[in-house]
């Protein structure tokens, strides 16, 4: 989609730190890390978010987000000390970027619940 910041980071138009990509997923570095492992996990396909994965369709790419999630988590260490996975949504969930992500937290003890 048109000025897309994760579009353009997926089409390899706007510089990213990519961690691990298959032809429908990228995860890369987040630009502001929240803890010393911060990743985002994102479909090539344009979706505002989550919200817009509907259907058997939604479902397969939720499912494929996740669990390249974990890959990735694995693939960084993470496992032993264990990790977060989160999805702001909308105003409320404190989305700031309109394309469906993943954020994966690790490296740190979190706190919980979120403020
Ligand atoms: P959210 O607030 O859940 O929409 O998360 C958006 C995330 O994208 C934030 O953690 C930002 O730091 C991150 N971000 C924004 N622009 C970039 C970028 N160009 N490269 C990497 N991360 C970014
Ligand atoms: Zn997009």
């Amino acid at each position: 989609m048109a000025d897309c910041i994760f579009c353009k980071v997926a089409a390899g138009e706007i510089n990213a730190t990519i961690v691990k990509r298959t032809p429908e997923l990228v995860a890369f570095r987040d630009i502001n890390p929240m803890a010393p492992t911060h990743v985002l996990v994102i479909p090539v396909e344009h979706l505002s978010s989550v919200r817009d994965a509907v259907g058997e369709p939604g479902q397969r790419l939720l499912g494929s987000l996740l669990a390249f999630a974990a890959e990735v988590a694995s693939d960084l260490g993470l496992d032993g000390g264990g990790y977060r996975i989160v999805i702001n949504t909308g105003r409320d969930g404190g989305q700031t970027v309109d394309h469906l992500h993943l954020h994966l937290l690790g490296g740190r003890r979190l706190t919980w619940p979120p403020g």
